[in-house]
């Protein structure tokens, strides 16, 4: 059994980070283990910043969006030098293990150092959803909730005035964040970056709304989509004459207390991290499939692929108008 180990997170933050640090010191400290935190995740390793946490440490964060560990991203882990003067602090400090808490890059950082004989344990974590190995992120239901919150905002006004909003929300270079909200926000379109835009399309759609009497129109946006909210919202205008405004929700859907989902995924997540670790077993990412945490080597992790849910796009496209 390993005696210390370390928890990173990395990369962009999710609401949830904190609750999966917490869960990995408590599981590990429960086990006979001492845990050091990393701060400012790769970048901590390198500079040797570590802070040694104990139960209390973790108290009153399970609740609160953000790391308090902080989150970096670190080109200077991106080269061997790096890594190994990571290596050399992990043994300096008696670590033998890590839980890296981060998304697909960070998996890659993590599979390095794995290589490099310091055993790590990836946690998926972030609010696009878009890390292959796993049907589920940590942050993703959070962020969805906010992104529909904020929306409803949008709806209250725009209803008011008989407007379009064009409204991007995140999600990188996928459009899982946008497909879910959506169909939440009862959007007349979804446009997501799997799908070859068609501006004539949407303009029909409209169209055929204004028909059964429909005067204000919400457009989900996803960010990876290449022709952006300003240019979207100006075409509806001209080709439709519906007033329209554009609305970029931006980093609010980064933050907000992590919902029990998330909260509750990524307790369970990192406590198998942990368990992964105490048998020696690194270079690993855990992942959700159906209810359950599975986990995978972290080279088949990197390989497997994602897609759009097709069937529920076809609902998406079945229930707007
Ligand atoms: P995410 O983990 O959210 O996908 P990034 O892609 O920014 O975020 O990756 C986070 C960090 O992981 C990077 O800043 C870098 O330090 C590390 N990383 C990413 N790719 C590699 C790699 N190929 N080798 C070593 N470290 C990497």
């Amino acid at each position: 059994m390993m005696k210390k180990i370390a928890v990173l997170t990395s990369g962009g933050d999710t609401p949830g980070m904190n609750a999966a640090v917490r869960s990995a010191v408590r599981t590990a400290i429960s086990m006979g283990m001492t845990v050091k935190g990393v701060y400012r995740g790769y970048n901590g390793l390198i500079d040797n910043n570590f802070v040694d946490l104990d139960l209390r440490s973790v108290s009153e964060v399970i609740n609160r969006a953000g790391t308090f560990l902080y989150t970096a991203r670190s080109p200077r882990f991106r080269e061997e030098e790096g890594v190994l003067e990571a290596v050399e602090n992990c043994k300096k400090n008696d670590i033998e293990g890590v839980v890296v808490i981060g998304g697909d890059g960070s998996f890659r950082g993590a599979r390095e150092l794995s290589m490099k004989g310091i055993p790590c344990v990836g946690v998926p974590a972030t609010i696009d959803n878009d890390i292959t190995s796993t049907e589920y992120a940590i942050g993703f239901d959070t962020a969805m909730n906010t992104a529909v919150d904020m929306i409803d905002r949008l709806r209250d006004t725009i209803r008011s005035h008989d407007r379009c909003s064009a409204v991007e929300v995140m999600g990188r270079h996928a459009g899982h964040l946008a497909l879910q909200v959506g169909i939440a926000t009862g959007a007349t379109a979804i446009l997501i970056p799997e799908i070859e835009l068609n501006i004539d399309d949407v303009i029909s759609k409209i169209k055929q709304s204004q028909k059964i009497g429909k005067n204000h129109f919400i457009i989900v946006v996803a960010e990876g989509v290449a022709c952006g909210v300003d240019e979207i919202a100006k075409i509806i205008e001209e080709k439709t004459g519906v007033e329209s405004r554009a609305t970029v929700l931006g980093h609010v859907q980064r933050g907000g207390n992590p919902t029990v989902r998330d909260r509750v995924i990524a307790t369970r997540m990192a406590n198998e991290a942990v368990y992964l670790l105490s048998k020696g077993i690194g270079n690993r990412v855990v992942a959700y499939k159906g209810d359950s945490i599975v986990n995978y080597d972290i080279f088949e992790a990197l390989n497997m692929k994602k897609e759009i849910d097709v069937d529920v796009l076809r609902v998406a496209e079945e229930v707007s108008i």
